[in-house]
């Protein structure tokens, strides 16, 4: 019989499943590929096959045209791969389609998070505390500075902002996928209605959430529209736009980003961020810790970020746990 848990591994280049000959969230292409989430990360483009739920499908259908070889699975699934492997898609609450994936072989279950977080978000399904053999966790913010505040409070500096200069706008940087859409429909919950101004390359993501059911107000791109009609407006652009000559045909810009990063003054400052607004699609120190508890694995393995601190505090609660050395992994989606 083979070792325990021997049909798992970790790779430099993700995180290989044996018996069924696949990967997940690979950095290259490869012949199977299961995919967590859209996020470049995690979705690369190029493989033979990936199986992944259909609003991340078309996400990467969006960014890469790859139609060919997508196998859909809807969350609470579960497909047999080669092997005897068993996978589940199980709702992860980080952008729309992301899952956590549930693995079983053997009698042994692992969980494989990709990222997650644990607040309500308005655009996807929330995380689901899956119990398991073993825990694989993401770690992006693990260090016990990071404690996102409520985001209701961080929308609320915004629309303060913007009723203070009603000549002016607020211009939010945010990731073209989940962080724009997910500032919108916060927005949007806040009570506030009037037309949202879109960077060109925001249009499509916010469509396709749209086309997946999530409500997104009425949406304008700024190229069709002047100076004057976007005053007193919130204007949403890719980070990178911040500060380049873009937005010299917006109206008095004060400029804010949302991010977890915004905790860091140093991060703000880099980008010339008046207004940081500190909101993460992943889990902070609190939702990492109890998580790591509600879901009580034998093993947990951490990955993808601060590793150090997140293993120390499993040790300190004698939990056992590894840190994964896995390569390719950015904050695209912080
Ligand atoms: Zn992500
Ligand atoms: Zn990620």
């Amino acid at each position: 019989m083979a070792a325990p848990f021997s049909w798992i591994r970790p790779e430099p280049h993700g995180i290989h499943v044996g018996p069924a000959d696949c990967w997940i969230d690979p950095s290259r292409a490869v012949d199977r590929a299961l995919v967590t989430h859209g996020h470049a990360d995690h979705a690369r483009g190029g493989h033979g096959q990936t199986v992944a739920t259909p609003a991340t499908l078309a996400i990467m259908d969006l960014r890469y045209n790859t139609r060919e070889g997508a196998t859909p699975v809807e969350y609470g699934e579960t497909i047999r791969l080669p092997g005897g492997v068993d996978a589940t898609y199980i709702p992860a609450g980080h952008v729309l389609g992301s899952a956590q994936i549930l693995l079983e072989h053997a009698g042994e279950r692992v969980v494989v998070t990709g990222d997650y977080k644990r607040r309500a978000d308005p655009t996807c399904p929330p995380f689901e505390v899956t119990k398991c053999d073993i825990f694989i966790t993401e770690a992006t913010f693990g260090l016990p500075v990071f404690c996102h505040p409520p985001i209701a409070e961080e929308m609320r500096k915004l629309l303060d902002r913007l009723a203070a200069h009603p000549d002016a706008c607020v211009l939010v940087g945010a990731y073209a996928l989940g962080k724009a859409q997910r500032v919108i429909a916060e927005l949007r919950a806040a009570g506030h209605h009037d037309p949202i101004y879109l960077h060109g390359a925001m249009e499509r993501m916010c469509r396709l959430y749209e086309e997946h059911g999530v409500a997104l107000g009425e949406l304008r791109l700024v190229a069709d529209h002047t100076k004057d009609e976007m005053r007193g407006s919130v204007v949403i652009c890719p980070p990178s736009a911040l500060n380049d000559r873009w937005s010299r045909r917006l109206p008095a810009p004060i400029t804010a980003m949302a991010s977890g990063w915004m905790r860091v003054r140093q991060r703000a400052r880099q980008r010339n961020v008046e207004l940081p607004l500190v909101i993460s699609d992943h889990a902070d120190w609190g939702e990492l810790t109890r998580t790591i508890e509600e879901v009580d694995a034998q093993e947990n393995w951490i990955t993808h970020g601060r590793e150090d601190a997140l293993l120390r505090w499993c040790q300190l609660h004698q939990r056992r746990a590894r840190a994964l050395a896995l390569v390719g992994y950015e904050d695209e989606d912080d």
